[in-house]
């Protein structure tokens, strides 16, 4: 029998597609763990729904299981509640600025974005808020281009959703 803890764990080592700093369990990709006598039942939520590398985050789950020998898995999405950025923790946001990304902000979905208003999003290398897009579409789909004026650098930030 195997613990809720013990599949935690082994997920947290499936990396996300997108940004492979961060794991599946760090980005709010994984919903629920259940252990029954059925075998163990794993939740899922898919990020970003355009981004074609999130269709392999499934596979790579399902690899990672069968590499610890675990038995009996299955592996179920959930499109509703749709994943939100607000799932992503404290420890993955952090992780995405150190990689130089602004990470999204929290408890807002990009709707000022989609309604053509720029939000203030803070440059990971100096901190300004003193930044504006120069693009919609970053190093993928998931991100926009930014650029700080008080330290000139460009740089990534991961849409909120
Ligand atoms: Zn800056």
């Amino acid at each position: 029998m195997v613990s809720s803890d013990h599949i935690w764990s082994i997920l947290a080592e499936v990396s996300d597609p997108e940004i492979p700093v961060l794991n599946v369990v760090e980005m709010g990709i994984v919903r629920e763990v259940l252990i029954s006598d059925a075998g163990v039942e794993v939740t899922i939520t898919p990020t970003y729904s355009g981004c074609p590398a999130m269709k392999t985050i499934e596979t790579d789950i399902a690899e990672v299981l069968d590499e610890y020998g675990i038995p009996n898995y299955t592996i179920s999405t959930v499109l509703s509640p749709a994943w939100t950025t607000d799932w992503m923790t404290d420890e993955a946001r952090e992780k995405l600025r150190l990689e130089g990304i602004a990470p999204p902000q929290k408890g807002s979905a990009d709707k000022g974005l989609l309604m053509g208003r720029l939000r203030d999003v803070k440059c990971p290398r100096c901190g300004s808020t003193e930044t504006r897009m120069i693009s919609q579409f970053g190093s993928t789909a998931c991100k926009s281009l930014y650029q700080c004026a008080s330290c000139a650098e460009p740089f990534d930030y991961f849409k909120c959703i």
